[in-house]
Order: structure tokens, then sequence, then C-alpha cells
């Protein structure tokens, strides 16, 4: 659909594209637009070098990796940590906490094995560590750290297997702290540390009442799924203590929930595990370490409000409050200020990565006005009357001079009336009484109705909501190279908004309103949520696409937790995905490429075999070429498609 209110072309700036999409708020440091209209990737951050996000995609598909692709930006992993220490470093000298930050990853946001050692090697100079929820995930952290400083945090469900493993990792100078978050998984520790003679380091996932918000709220509270209640807290202490292993009780953990949208949330949490640190080492445990879990969240909206797509506070915040919390707690008590643990995935891994799709089409309603034939039926002339007197209704918001709820009355009514000469024709139609092409004419012209409409809607008082429904029933769908389910599963599954925009032409005022329908065939696939100020939107500013010419659309923020929660829906595999590192001269090399599954491997995936489903076809057709039904030049091209396609990746190729 056109924009009600077109901007003229000339008068657009690039500056106006960076606000009207966001970039401005949620963008930096990373992200900016240059005077050509392209998105600009700065991995240091604002003001040190740019790379032209057009020019990388073209350099890119040079290489033959086609799109949808996956742009991981490495030096950006490594800034988001800098700015981390960087962080907690200015809080602890600013609060002169006598303590250290040591942070941890939790694998779970992102296992790719080039991204957990691009953060392992990175964070070495911190002795950043990582946290495990599986018995896969200990394996990776086990073998990928090798640093006796580094933490390595192991939560989640753990039996016996898990916890030996653990302990014995540190005859292996690793130092994992099991965290004790069920109950009965002291007895088990108790149990193996008799039989190995050895004892872990330990820790206790305490279940905090502070409340919280937002949509992962539900993982704090009394009805948390982990950690221990206060009674069980003190009955695991009292438990090492007969065992002896209260002298191992090492670190005292909570988790508030990812994405902590309100920073007074995180405040009362820290309170009242602070409380809980003091008292544990008023029981005897050595203790040692505070970790305060996940949960810093990102303006996916740049609006910075306690809303599900955003936070009310920068990580100078978070960083100050979990300081200077946990020392109030502690001073007055006389107990050592701990060393401070954070498990911030989100906030670590969400800005390296950029999804770039391709557009293959658009599509919107066919408004147009057909031309006036001879004895048209009774309904066609009732619609053509219908839309003659909302043209009479004056020219749009912008030049009305009548009163607004005159004319949003009169709208209202012209609508109902179009909607009721629509379903006559449909009625008509169904008895036999309206040709085919006379119902095409009146489909288009209710079409017609509905855009003469929106443009004339008021700009200022009020406007029923079924005229407003109304725009977003004309919007344009943009069918996009991606599958949701694969690259975006959040938007899908928890309504999760992402920042999405156009990569390039942001000289130009974008003028028409859209969604996007991606490639499986299931009406959830699509993006139709934009980030708006403070509330979603769902349509978004997009420009006419040009014949011949790509459009070219960025996901920004999605780091975190899309790559694995992704699936296979349509059979749609993992699209092409690249490492991309700065060099010293402004540019820009490749560390890795990690290809896209072929259309052999997800079938596999689903244990079909390849080569047998090939060998079906190419009887088939054999047999088809016997019966005469097929050409043998005809046969050789469908097997040449048939073993291609195995090749290639599952998307469209331009
Ligand atoms: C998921 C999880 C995290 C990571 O949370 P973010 O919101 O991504 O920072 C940290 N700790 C635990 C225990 C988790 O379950």
């Amino acid at each position: 659909m056109v924009l009600a209110q077109p901007t003229t072309r000339g008068s657009w700036s690039v500056a106006d594209s960076a606000a009207l999409y966001g970039l401005d708020r949620w963008g930096d440091p990373y992200f900016t637009v240059n005077g050509r209209g392209h998105v600009v990737v700065h991995p240091e951050g604002k003001g040190t070098t740019g790379l032209d996000l057009v020019e990388l995609v073209q350099g890119l598909q040079g290489r033959n990796l086609g799109l949808p692709l996956l742009l991981r930006f490495d030096d950006i992993l490594e800034d988001r940590l800098e700015r981390l220490h960087g962080a907690f470093e200015r809080a602890m000298e600013h609060y002169g906490y006598s303590g250290n930050y040591q942070g941890v990853f939790p694998v779970k946001c992102n296992q790719q094995r080039h991204v957990v050692e691009e953060l392992v090697e990175s964070g070495k100079r911190w002795h950043f560590g990582l946290e495990a929820g599986s018995k896969a995930e200990l394996l990776i952290a086990l073998s990928l750290i090798e640093d006796p400083e580094a933490l390595l945090i192991c939560n989640g469900y753990k039996d016996q297997r898990y916890i030996e493993t653990a302990i014995l990792a540190r005859r292996l100078g690793r130092q994992p702290v099991v965290v004790i978050e069920q109950a009965d998984e002291v007895e088990r520790i108790i149990r193996a540390s008799r039989e190995l003679g050895a004892a872990p380091f330990i820790g206790i996932r305490a279940k905090l009442s502070a409340r919280s918000t937002g949509r992962w709220g539900s993982s704090v509270g009394d009805k948390a799924k982990f950690g221990l209640s206060i009674p069980d807290v003190l009955a695991t202490v009292e438990a090492l203590r007969e065992a002896d292993l209260l002298g191992d009780l090492r670190l005292l953990h909570f988790h508030v929930g990812s994405q902590i949208n309100d920073i007074a949330v995180l405040k009362d949490a820290l309170q009242e595990a602070g409380q809980i640190y003091v008292q544990l080492a008023q029981l005897g445990a050595p203790m040692g370490y505070l970790d305060v879990g996940g949960g810093l969240g990102i303006d996916y909206d740049g609006s910075r409000t306690a809303t599900a797509a955003s936070t009310n506070y920068s990580l100078q915040n978070y960083a100050n409050d979990v300081v200077a919390t946990v020392r109030e707690c502690c001073e007055p008590n006389g107990i050592t200020v701990p060393t401070l643990v954070s498990e911030s995935g989100r906030a670590i891994a969400s800005h390296f990565s950029v999804l770039v799709f391709d557009v293959l089409g658009s599509s919107s309603v066919p408004g147009a006005v057909p031309p006036t034939r001879d004895s048209e039926p009774l309904i066609v002339r009732n619609l053509r009357e219908t839309l003659a007197g909302i043209t009479a209704l004056g020219h749009g918001a912008n030049g009305d001079t009548k009163a607004p709820e005159r004319t949003s009355e009169g709208l209202q009514e012209a609508w109902n009336d179009a909607i009721k000469f629509k379903d006559d024709a449909l009625s008509a139609f169904r008895l036999g009484y309206l040709s085919l092409p006379d119902r095409a004419v009146a489909e288009q012209l209710t079409w017609a109705c509905a855009e003469a409409i929106v443009e004339r809607l008021p700009a200022t008082g009020p406007i029923a909501e079924e005229l407003k429904a109304l725009s977003a029933a004309l919007a344009s769908t943009y069918y996009a190279n991606l599958s949701v389910f694969r690259s975006a599963p959040d938007t899908w599954a928890i309504e999760q908004l992402f920042p999405v925009m156009p990569i390039h032409r942001l000289d130009e005022a974008p003028t028409q309103l859209g969604h996007f329908a991606d490639l499986t065939c299931d009406s959830d696939g699509k993006l139709a949520r934009f980030i708006g100020q403070g509330q979603a939107k769902p349509l978004l500013e997009l420009h006419p696409l040009q014949p011949g010419e790509p459009y070219w659309i960025g996901m920004f923020l999605g780091g975190a937790y899309q790559e694995v929660m992704g699936n296979l829906h349509n059979l749609f595999g993992t699209t092409n995905a690249v490492h991309i590192r700065l060099t010293h001269d402004g540019g820009y090399q490749l560390d890795h490429v990690v290809r896209g599954n072929t259309n052999a491997e997800v079938l596999e995936a689903m244990e079909h075999n390849p080569e047998l489903l090939l060998e079906r076809l190419r009887v088939a057709s054999e047999a088809a070429i016997q019966r005469g039904d097929l050409k043998i030049s005809d046969a050789r091209r469908l097997m040449d498609h048939l073993e291609t396609s195995l090749r290639q990746t599952t998307y469209l190729q331009a």
C-alpha cells in the first residue's frame, strides 16, 4: 500500500531513515547509515572503522555465498566483553569495591563452536568463563576452558555422572562449580564426593521471592522451576556441614530471568540475595563468589523503557547497582565482599550477528479502478457510486478542511456500503447471477474504496477501529527468502521484537507499508511486528521493489538464542554464516565460513536417504522414457535439477 502522506523524495535524507527505523537508538554504537544510504557496521563501536553492509554482502555473493546470510562480527563479541568488564571495573572503582568481577558466558545462548571459541579466546585476559546447563554444554565448557582461574558454572539438572565429571575435572586444572539447583542434588554430591574422595566447588541457587516482570518473569519467585527455597537452603547447609563439605560451599547463585526490563526488579533481587550471601557466610561457609545470573537486557526498540522489548537501564547502571548493593549488604555485617560473577548471555551475544535476507517479490491488493464498460450490473454500478462518494469527501488528511469527525463518519458509512455491495456481489456470484469478470471488477472496486478511505483518514480526531484495521489489510506483502522458524524463531514463539530494516536505499523515502511473509507454507511464517517507539507496529515502511534490483533487509540483534531454537519447518535448513574480522587496513577478512544446510542434509536429518530418493526417481523416469512419456533429454534435465538441489542450500537462488 502507498503511504497516505507521501514524503517528497527530494527532502528525504539518510538521517530521516535512521530516525524512522530507530537505528539511532537501538543501533548505537555498532550501526549507522552512510551517505549512500547503506547501513554501516562498526564492529569496534562508533567512530571506529565501518564496513558498508551492502558492499560486504556483495563481496560475499562474489564468493558464492548467497542470501540469506548470517553475518557474525567477532570484533563485536570482543567489544561486548570489553564493555561488560569495563562497566564493572568502573563501578568497582566508583564504589570502592575491594573484590573482583569475573563473568561467564551461558553456553545455551549460542553454542556455535566458533562463537564459544571466540569468547573464550578474547575473554582470556579477564579469566572469563562459561556456564553450562546440560552434559553436552558441560563437555564444551570443560574442553574449551584451560585457564585454571576461569570459572565453569554447572547449572541445570544433574545426575551422578554429571556431578562426578565435574569433580574429576578439577584434577585437570579446571574450576567447575556445581550449583545445587534441586534439593535432591545435595545427596548426589555427597555420595559422589565420598566415592571419589574429592569434592567439587559447590554453589547454591536460591529461589528468590523478589517479583519479576516481563516474559521470563516466571523463572523467579516461589514457583520458579529452579533453585532452593530458603528452608531448602538451610537444610542443604546442614547436610553439607554433616558431610564435612561446608568448606567447599563457595558460591551463591540466583537468576531473575532473561531480559530484565526494569532495574527495580534487579535491585530487589540483589538485596535479597546479598542478605542470603551474608547469612551463608555467617553460618560458616567460606563463600567468596556471588553469581547474579543472567538477565542483563537489550534495548531492542531503543525506547529505554521498562517494556518487553526494552530496558530502563544501561549496562553501566546495571553494573553500578550490582556492585553498590552487594557492598551495602556485606560491609555493615563485616563480611568480605565477594567476587561478583554474572552470566550475561543476551547482553554479550545479541549484537554480533546480523541476518540479511532478500525479498523475492511483493504483492498488494488489486485496487486499480477498472474502466467502466457498457451495461454493468447494478452491484458494480453501486460500488462505482460509493467510490465516487468517497472521492468527493475531500482530498486526504493533508488538504482536508472539513471537521475530522464528519469526515470519519462519512468514511465509515461509505465503507459499510462498500462491504454490503461486495457481499451482494459474492452472493450473486454463488447463485450464478454474476460473471467471473464482473466479480473481479467488484473486488477491485471494493479495494479501491478501501484505499480511497485510508488516504482520507483524518490526521486528528477519533478513527473507528475498523477503518484503522483497513490500513493493515491494504498493506503490501513482501516475500522474504527466509524461514522465520529457522532464523527468527522467537518472533513466532514468544512475539519477540527485533529491529528489521532495509540495509540500502535509505536515502530514499520508503513509500510503502508492508510486512514480510517467509518461504514456509505456514501462515505463522511471517514478520508482522516491528519496533515502534515503545509500542510494536504491525507494518514497516518499505520501498517499492525495482525490477531487476535486489531489495535487502537486515534483522539485527538476533545473536542470542535464535540459532539453536530455530527448527527445520518445511525443511528449510541453516543459512550460510560467515565470521567477519576487521583487518588493520580498514578492510575485513573471513575467519570462518559455515555453509548452510544442503537439501541432502535436511533430508538426512529426517532419516531419509537422498541417494535412495534419487534412485527411485531415476527408475521412475526410465519407465517414463520406455512408455514414451519423457524425452531422454528432459529426463536428464530432471535428474540434473534434483542432483544439484541436493547439493545446494534449502533457500531460493537469486
Ligand atoms: C538462560 C540463563 C542465563 C542467560 O540469561 P541472559 O538473559 O541471556 O543473560 C544465565 N543464567 C541462567 C541460569 C540461565 O538459565
